[in-house]
């Protein structure tokens, strides 16, 4: 038995996956995910106005591994990007990423 943390509702049977009442996901353990605050990619475009040119490979990895990170669940990370209106640079593809969302703000800019 579980009790559903939206409604309060007990279901009786584990193997429900979702609440029978209001269809909230039981939500078992909920994963980790590193949440950059604040976002890394606004602090890849911080450096990278203060250099006043783009940034290496090097300079943007560099600058990923010193940056704060919080592991969050992965609800809490939606939340904050749904707040921030955009989606962070994974710190895994940190210089591809960085790469195609500079040009994408250029464009922005240019617009
Ligand atoms: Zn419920």
């Amino acid at each position: 038995m579980w009790q559903c943390a939206k409604c309060g509702t007990q279901v009786d049977d584990d193997a429900w996956v979702d609440c029978w009442k209001c269809g909230a996901n039981r939500a078992p353990e909920e994963a980790l995910v590193p949440v950059f605050m604040p976002s890394l990619a606004s602090i890849l475009l911080h450096h990278e106005k203060k250099k006043g040119a783009p940034l290496t490979e090097d300079e943007a990895l560099a600058i990923r591994d010193r940056a704060t990170v919080v592991m969050s669940p992965v609800s809490v990370a939606r939340e904050v990007e749904a707040k921030r209106g955009y989606r962070d640079v994974e710190p895994e593809f940190c210089w591809l990423e960085w790469c195609s969302l500079r040009l994408t703000l250029a464009n922005e800019e240019k617009a």
